[in-house]
This record gives C-alpha cells, structure tokens and sequence, in this order.
C-alpha cells in the first residue's frame, strides 16, 4: 500500500506518492527546503502521512 504526503503550507500543491515510506519523508524534507526555505518537524510528517489504497 503506497504512501503519500500532501504538502499543507500555504497554498502549495505539492503531493508526494511512494511505496516507500522512507522515500516519501526523504522526499518531504527535500521539497520543504528548498520550495519553503524552512525545515518540517518529524512529527508534521508523521502526522502528515497518508496510507492510501491504488483504486
Ligand atoms: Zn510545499
């Protein structure tokens, strides 16, 4: 079951999808820095993670 993240700063419509949950929070952290110049707590992460079903 793939994981995602849905940026919620501002207005951005940044969304990250991965089968890896580590690929997903690498991929987070990577966008925070350098779209929002700021860093995401872990846990704004964790709590940000969705576990979705593929329809
Ligand atoms: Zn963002």
């Amino acid at each position: 079951m793939p994981y995602q993240f849905e940026c919620s700063q501002g207005n951005c419509q940044f969304r990250i999808r991965s089968s890896s949950e580590v690929e997903v929070k690498r991929l987070v952290r990577a966008h925070v820095r350098m779209t929002h110049g700021t860093r995401i707590a872990q846990a704004d992460i964790d709590r940000g993670i969705e576990r979705i079903e593929l329809a």
